[in-house]
């Protein structure tokens, strides 16, 4: 029998093709964080020519919703980071859905109970509290005390008349040392004995997390799980269970966790943290998964800004930082601004189209449209900033701020702007380049400064001081409406 053998990223022989999978609960928005871990994994796999697999985990199906699971599915696609196996595609390995997987973890938990590796639990909800209490009464770390591993059948059957449900324990072996070699932190020791029988079955027939994730994950032929730290804690628990299962444990790869600028938990109150909160608020994709990746990745050109093809390139996953990493919003803004600049007019016009839906766009032409784009684009941090940018060009007149007001109201101001009504008639718009300097030259041998000049015909016709080039705004108002906004504010 022939096995393919192939050199991964970190050099070592892998037998099988690599399989990776992000396993996200539906009970919010798809996290950044999340993001981030289903970035490394979609990495990963790009990298090694492996499959990264989308298993929806909804066993909490009081937490869990569908318009969750499509958000996540939306936030992935919107990221870019499609995967082969999934709900909605399929593949070899699924149902992909944990709650269309109810029937397959009793009979896994029933085999563990009849190795011994398992066994029913019949405590009640009172009593596991009262040994709690007990520890924490002595000051010591609280384990369960394994007091249903060796109940006689005659036990286990007055709990049943006394109408008690039993959950599944997993017999954790005493003195054990569970050592695996994390692809990320370097190699991990744990001691059995802080563990504590734990339970794989709840006593209302469902799975819990350390044991689904375990059935699953050995079923659909997952090989690396790369996961945040956080998870940590159950890693020995399932690799016991890999272990009492007779599977291969796969390779674990637990990333540093992302922190506020604060250094404290990323949360709502420090700004966005859901994808689709970043899209909202005005970030492209292609920006937002740029920076996740920074946040623990390093090029190794030094060149941050790089699509997620040529990160794949460049991605070693022995070479992600093991500490915990910042999430700066001032460099994911500076990061925006610089992808926003350098996005293809058209491209970036359709973008901004669900940031404009307050105005008639119908006011343009594609033309007008596309130069109000071309001429206000240079300062956007956000797509979202574009709203407050462009309120000018829409509407018979504009509203006036008070410090244009001023410009307008003065004896300069009045002077310009009747001055411009005089000749008005007479301009080439498609010539306003040289117009505009010849009139700003007449003012000067007058002793106006031309950035008056400019202010006082700015603050007209857009209502504010400061905005894009003001050639192109009146090229786009066109004749009339400059002519009528002039008109207006004259004394
Ligand atoms: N559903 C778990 C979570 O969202 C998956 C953890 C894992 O990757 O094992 O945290």
């Amino acid at each position: 029998m022939f096995f393919r053998c192939k050199m991964i990223s970190n050099g070592e022989k892998e037998m099988d093709d690599i399989r990776v999978r992000i396993a996200p609960s539906p009970s919010g928005n798809l996290h950044v964080g999340t993001a981030r871990t289903a970035l490394f994994n979609y990495l990963f796999a790009k990298k090694n020519n492996g499959k990264f697999v989308l298993r929806i985990e909804d066993t909490d199906l009081e937490r869990s919703n569908e318009a969750y699971t499509q958000n996540i599915f939306d936030s992935l696609k919107a990221l870019g980071l499609n995967w082969d196996e999934g709900p909605d595609v399929g593949g070899n390995y699924g149902p992909y859905k944990q709650s269309e997987r109810f029937d397959i973890y009793p009979k896994y938990a029933q085999m563990l109970v009849e190795k011994g590796f398992a066994y029913e639990c019949f405590c009640t909800q009172e009593e596991l509290e009262a040994e709690k209490e007990e520890s924490v009464k002595n000051k010591t770390a609280h384990v369960y005390s394994g007091r249903c591993r060796n109940l006689s059948e005659e036990e286990k059957e007055k709990f049943r008349q006394e109408g008690r449900k039993p959950s599944i324990r997993f017999h954790v072996p005493k003195d054990k040392e569970i050592v695996f070699n994390d692809l990320v932190k370097g190699e991990l020791k744990f001691n059995s004995n802080l563990i504590g029988d734990f339970v794989i079955m709840k006593s209302n027939g469902t799975p819990t997390y350390n044991f689904a994730v375990v059935i699953d994950d050995m079923l659909m032929k997952i090989n690396h799980i790369i996961r945040g730290e956080d998870h940590i804690s159950n890693t020995p628990k399932q690799i016991l269970i890999y272990e009492a299962l007779g599977a291969e444990v796969p390779k674990f790869g637990h990333l540093g966790m992302i922190l506020a600028p604060d250094r404290s938990k990323l949360s709502k109150r420090h700004g966005a943290t859901a994808v689709s909160e970043f899209v909202e608020k005005g970030y492209l994709t292609e920006a937002l998964v740029n920076f996740v990746a920074l946040l623990g990745w390093s090029p190794s050109d030094g060149n941050e800004i790089k699509n997620v093809e040529e990160i794949a390139q460049d991605f070693r996953i022995n070479e992600v930082s093991s500490s915990n990493s910042v999430f700066e919003y001032d460099k994911l803004n500076w990061m925006n601004s610089q992808y926003i600049k350098k996005l293809d007019l058209e491209v970036l016009a359709e973008k901004l189209k669900p940031y404009l839906t307050q105005y008639n766009l119908e006011e343009l032409t594609k033309e007008q449209y596309l130069k109000m784009v071309e001429i206000t684009r240079e300062p956007l941090t956000l797509l979202s900033d574009i709203t407050n940018d462009v309120k000018y060009f829409f509407g018979e007149y504009p509203e006036i701020e008070e410090e244009a007001n001023v410009h307008i109201d003065s004896e300069i101001g009045q002077t310009v702007l009747k001055e411009v009504i005089k000749r008005i008639d007479d301009w080439n718009f498609a010539n306003l380049h040289e117009i505009l300097e010849e009139f700003r030259s007449y003012f000067k041998e007058q002793g106006i400064k031309a950035k008056n000049t400019m202010l006082a015909i700015r603050s007209a016709v857009t209502g504010r001081t400061r905005g894009a080039d003001m050639c192109g705004i009146l090229e786009i108002l066109g004749k009339d409406k400059v002519k009528k906004r002039i008109q207006k504010v004259i004394k």
